[in-house]
């Protein structure tokens, strides 16, 4: 059976750090960490290995992403910082750091400045044993050229939510089944201009509380190489109802929600 997994639930009155023994108890087997500029990651995973949870990922930073398509100095320095991620990773034994390719709209052009940067850091990776995994976003062609570029040690993150917000059209595992490397999962009712306002948007909310088709998305998660976990990348600021909640109700939700669509993932790949 495939694990399931969830990054610690932001915003509750329940520090992250002290989370992961009921994280462990409802029934998830892994956590993926954020290691954002300024974190302090050690608490975080100590707390994840102590309560009996493996770390699957980590998520490197991602404002100043769009810097390394740039000449300058804050490019060099965007990779120095996620090369102390990927040290940490290769200590720590976590295969994968989680990276974006650009942050928000208009990101400078693909430049060659860029490419070179990222091959960079993709070799510095790979000789530490450490995974890349790109996440699709908003659709920039960054991210195809980054792929495409770099070895095949490294891969696609792909998160269905953005998918369906952001490139409802793109069917990503066309083009990345073989370089799937990991996943976020969350649900939303898209970005289409006859929904409600509050509606639209790129909520992460809770898999069945939106309108993404599961069924579809087990069969193309099935279609892919990645047999890791199923893991969640729930938000709470776009949802009064999971705002209300306490974290005890959110965690046995979250894994509700993670747990029916792994039943429709693990029946479809039958
Ligand atoms: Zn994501």
């Amino acid at each position: 059976m495939r694990k399931i997994g969830t990054a610690p639930i932001w915003a509750t009155t329940v520090p992250m750090e002290e989370q992961f023994p009921f994280l462990k108890e409802v029934g998830f087997d892994c956590v993926m960490l954020s290691y954002f500029v300024g974190d302090d990651i050690a608490p975080l995973y100590n707390g994840a290995i102590k309560a009996g949870l493996e770390v699957c990922n980590i998520h490197g930073p991602i404002s100043t992403v769009n810097s390394v398509w740039a000449e300058g100095i804050d490019g060099d320095d965007y990779i120095e910082i996620q090369k102390e991620r990927i040290n940490f990773c290769h200590s720590a034994g976590i295969p994968t750091v989680v990276l974006h390719t650009t942050f928000l709209k208009n990101p400078p052009p693909v430049s060659d400045i860029g490419i070179e940067r990222h091959k960079r850091l993709c070799d510095y990776a790979e000789n530490k044993g450490v995974h890349l995994a790109f996440e699709n976003v908003e659709p920039y062609p960054h991210l195809d050229a980054v792929i495409k570029n770099v070895s095949d040690f490294h891969g696609f993150c792909w998160d269905v939510g953005h998918n369906n917000v952001y490139a409802p059209t793109t069917d990503y595992m066309a083009k990345y089944a073989d370089r799937l490397t990991a996943v976020h999962i969350h649900d939303n009712h898209g970005a289409a201009w006859y929904s409600a306002p509050e509606m639209r948007g790129d909520k992460h909310w809770i898999p069945f509380d939106g309108s993404i088709d599961w069924e579809k998305y087990a069969e193309k998660l099935n279609s892919s190489v990645y047999d890791g976990p199923l893991t969640l990348e729930i938000s709470l600021g776009a949802s009064e109802e999971y705002k209300k909640m306490t974290f005890e109700e959110l965690a046995v939700k979250y894994h509700k929600g993670v747990s029916k669509l792994r039943e429709i993932v693990e029946k479809s790949s039958e």
